[in-house]
């Protein structure tokens, strides 16, 4: 069977195929969708059209920092002793469970775990549970384990941030929706069903 010049163009379907770009995806917090990883076994779903459309769209990444850090469920609670995510991330701080034992490694290999999910599905953007020490935007605890809290990021969340992967909490939803739209305006990624 022989080619016409015509059957040397591509058909047209596959020339706009060769062209989509991927989907901008967002990583999610794990617990935030309803499944049950926190340290104490709960979940913290977040009831949110915005999330359920991204679902529907199978845009979201949901990704557990502290699971992906070799953690199981119940854990002990743990929290950041010094700065926050970033100065752990730089050896200046650590992370401990309540009893004391150093758990540093394992978060930072969680957030390690994190970003390399994010850069495999073209996240560009995540939606993180605050307060948390992987997850945390905005807040996470003193490091008293008392339940006081103090304004910082937790380790998953500032190294996202570091590599340019903007973090919201799900407080912040629409915002993050926003600027996902000023992502697709700007022409970062495909539509959904491009990839
Ligand atoms: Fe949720 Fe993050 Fe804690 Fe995992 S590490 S349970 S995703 S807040």
């Amino acid at each position: 069977m022989g080619f016409s010049a015509d059957s040397d163009v591509l058909p047209e379907r596959a020339v706009d195929n060769s062209r989509a770009l991927p989907m901008v995806r967002v990583l999610v917090s794990s617990c935030l969708l309803g499944e049950s990883v926190r340290y104490d076994g709960s979940h913290a779903r977040a009831d949110n059209i915005i999330l359920e459309r991204w679902k529907a769209e199978r845009r979201l990444v949901p990704f557990c920092p502290e699971l992906a850090g070799g953690f199981s469920v119940p854990r002990s609670p743990a929290e950041i002793q010094g700065e926050g995510g970033l100065a752990v991330l730089r050896g200046e701080a650590i992370v401990v469970e309540k009893a004391g034992r150093d758990v540093t490694a394992c978060f930072v290999l969680g957030a390690h775990r994190a970003l390399q999910a994010a850069r495999c599905d073209n996240v560009k953007l995540a939606i993180l549970k605050d307060g948390s020490p992987s997850c945390g935007s905005t807040y996470i605890g003193n490091g008293s384990f008392k339940g006081l809290k103090r304004a910082g990021q937790g380790v998953t969340a500032a190294l996202l941030e570091q590599q340019g992967i903007r973090v919201f909490s799900e407080r912040q939803i629409k915002e993050a929706a926003a600027y996902l739209a000023q992502l697709e305006a700007a022409g970062a990624g495909g539509k959904p069903g491009d990839s």
